[in-house]
């Protein structure tokens, strides 16, 4: 996103709108997709010698689960976003490398599907939000045949 200093008026100015997401470049990135347009609503203010611009980004993206591995949808959003450049007045400032820092800073280390996840069972795999196994009281029994044998 270009932004041209002769263009904001002493006031500042808001830009709101939507950018090709292609800019964040992240089409070879495994297990995650970009589904749609980066938007932003900016505010963009012009200091003697400075171009300050403030605002959120965001972008609606998919990530692969990291405790059950489903791919799910989520709004990656930065709602702080800041960036302050030198310009001078009849200078171009263009923010889209600002823009792709700010959103893939703002990436989940660890996504989730949902916060209360069951993810898959170490031992036979089902994912444990779609269906229950009975490996856990497998194991819960062999504890007490153990314990029962100890007691001998
Ligand atoms: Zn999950
Ligand atoms: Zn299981």
């Amino acid at each position: 996103m270009i932004i041209r200093m002769s263009e904001i008026p002493p006031e500042g100015m808001r830009f709101l709108g939507e950018e090709q997401s292609s800019i964040l470049d992240l089409e070879n990135e495994k297990d995650i997709s970009v589904n749609g347009p980066l938007y932003y609503d900016l505010y963009a203010q012009v200091a003697p010698g400075e171009l300050i611009v403030r605002g959120s980004v965001g972008v609606e993206m998919s990530f692969r689960c990291s405790r059950c591995g489903e791919v799910f949808q989520t709004k990656v959003k930065d709602g702080a976003f800041v960036a302050v450049r030198e310009a001078g007045m009849d200078e171009s400032v263009d923010l889209t490398e600002e823009i792709r820092e700010a959103i893939i800073l703002t990436f989940p280390n660890y996504p989730v599907c949902k916060v209360d996840c069951k993810g898959l069972c170490v031992q036979c795999g089902v994912s444990l939000n779609r269906e229950k196994c009975n490996c856990r009281k497998r194991e819960e029994n062999v504890w007490t045949v153990l314990d029962g044998l100890k007691l001998k």
